[in-house]
């Protein structure tokens, strides 16, 4: 039964699968939803690669659960009882040349005084975080400004350098010099324009209760659970290898032309491709949401996996966030062993992040990449009090790529989301990462609006419902 409307989806990561559901459960069997993937597999940034003879989730490997999209997806698709949360340890910081405690209570490393990163800022910083509040702070409604200048300036650079970098590169593989405050911390913004006194008194307003719930979950079986269950509750059978490379519109309906076959005609598109393929697909469609995308800016990033004895000791800590300027290739080291209950058995397992906006890997051999990380992991054993793990206690490496990686939130961001949302035709819409947050969560809720737009757009009572984009 295919006699409905046909939907294409352009992408088949969790934001295009999350789609290709959203508008199944929307318009029922009938729909024909072609779900068109560049690349060979399902998933997107959402992969797993073997090590050991262990499956490891080489891209994303958490989401967050105090948000509900994930959770209520996993519900829904009838995988909680797979639901893995952290054993409780603590991640550090390695920051000036030693490895401390992760600082808390922060907003995204950023503390609302200074005994919270006294063990990593400068004095000179600490003195003047506690006169902060001292300082008129200029802030007009509606500001927007790089997290790295705003924190800098109230609190010191040291407070950036090793306490918020290490998060924010974590999170968006960029620096806090990078990213923009109303994009990535809304709520902190609203603090501000509300008229908060003081960055001190903004963070100290929006810091949540101390808490003992875990903050993270994961999947037991890997991401690729989700990503399987996704393409089976959609009904679809994505076409891999399928490259969409233009975009017309005929009338009412769109034309995509899908690598070398003839061009793909359908009612309604949802893209959940990266900003530069969206920029490109939309330029004959939507010419001002093509150049607001254009100027997205995307962060490349590496990740080596690797499988050590299982004798080796770890340091007892869930991971290790570098602060910049530390004398260490990696960003930061997840001990998945010792993050993850389902991960603790078997070899020791451990994911060496590379690669921020401006701090590119490609030039770096996949060998380099794998020395670099077996080295990092050494100096992080050692200063935990331990030992480097020897070369033959090394069982096995893989080098995870992701060239396109993240996008850049800069300061602005919301404004030019907005104004490419605005400028696009009916039954185009978008969703993925660019757009509303980068966690899978984000992308979850983005997708289910993006959805919900086309099939608006489908439906008499969707027309009435409006459909806008946003979140
Ligand atoms: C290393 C890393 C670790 C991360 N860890 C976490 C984490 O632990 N928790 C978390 O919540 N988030 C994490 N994230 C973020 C999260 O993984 C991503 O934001 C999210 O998976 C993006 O999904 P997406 O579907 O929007 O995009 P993608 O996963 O990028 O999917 C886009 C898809 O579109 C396809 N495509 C591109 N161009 C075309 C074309 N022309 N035609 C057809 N198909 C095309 C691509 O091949 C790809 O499959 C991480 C990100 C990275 C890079």
């Amino acid at each position: 039964m295919t006699d409905g409307p046909r939907v294409a989806v352009v992408g088949a990561g969790v934001s295009g699968l999350t789609a290709a559901l959203a508008v199944r459960d929307a318009l029922g069997p009938t729909a024909r939803i072609d779900v068109l993937e560049g690349s060979s597999r399902p998933g997107g940034l959402l992969t797993a690669r073997t090590v050991a003879g262990v499956s490891v989730d080489a891209g994303a490997e958490s989401f967050i659960v105090r948000r509900p999209e994930a959770v209520a997806l996993i519900d829904r698709l009838g995988l909680s009882e797979h639901v893995v949360t952290p054993t409780g340890r603590r991640p550090a910081v390695l920051a000036r040349g030693a490895l401390h405690p992760l600082p808390r209570p922060t907003v995204m490393g950023i503390p609302a005084g200074p005994d919270a990163v006294a063990d990593v800022a400068d004095a000179a910083d600490l003195a003047s975080m506690a006169a902060e509040s001292d300082r008129p702070l200029p802030w007009t409604p509606g500001d927007d400004v790089a997290i790295g200048a705003l924190v800098g300036g109230r609190f010191g650079r040291s407070v950036v350098d090793r306490s918020v970098d290490p998060m924010l590169s974590g999170v968006y593989s960029a620096r806090a010099d990078d990213i923009g405050l109303r994009a990535a911390l809304p709520q902190i913004a609203a603090r501000l324009d509300a008229g908060a006194p003081s960055l001190g008194a903004a963070i100290a307003a929006v810091l949540p209760p101390p808490s003992d719930a875990p903050i993270f979950g994961a999947l037991d079986g890997g991401y690729r659970t989700l990503v399987d269950a996704l393409v089976d509750a959609a009904g679809v059978e994505p076409r891999y290898d399928a490259p969409v490379t233009a975009l017309h519109r005929d009338r009412d309906r769109w034309v995509m032309t899908v690598g070398g076959e003839p061009d793909l005609v359908c009612d309604a598109v949802v893209l959940a491709v990266p900003a530069p393929t969206a920029a490109r697909l939309l330029e004959p469609v939507a010419a001002q949401s093509m150049s607001e995308l254009a100027q997205v800016q995307v962060a490349g990033s590496a990740l080596v996996v690797l499988a050590l004895d299982e004798t080796v000791t770890l340091p007892d800590h869930s991971g290790v966030l570098v602060a910049t300027g530390e004398a260490t290739t990696a960003k930061a080291i997840t001990l998945s062993s010792q993050k993850w209950p389902h991960l603790g058995a078997g070899p020791r397992l451990v994911r060496v992040s590379f690669g921020r906006l401006g701090d590119p890997v490609d030039a770096i051999t996949d060998g380099d990449l794998i020395s670099a990380a077996v080295d990092d992991l050494g100096l992080v054993c050692t200063l935990a009090g331990g030992r480097a793990p020897r070369t033959d206690e090394v069982l096995d490496g893989v080098v995870q790529r992701w060239p396109v990686g993240l996008p850049r939130y800069g300061p602005g961001h919301l404004g030019l989301v907005a104004r490419a949302d605005a400028a696009l035709p009916d039954g185009v819409a978008t969703c993925g990462a660019t757009y509303a947050g980068v966690g899978v969560p984000a992308c979850i809720a983005r997708a289910t609006v993006a959805a919900a737009r086309v099939v608006a757009h489908l439906t008499a009572d969707g027309r009435d419902a409006g459909g806008t984009m946003g979140t």
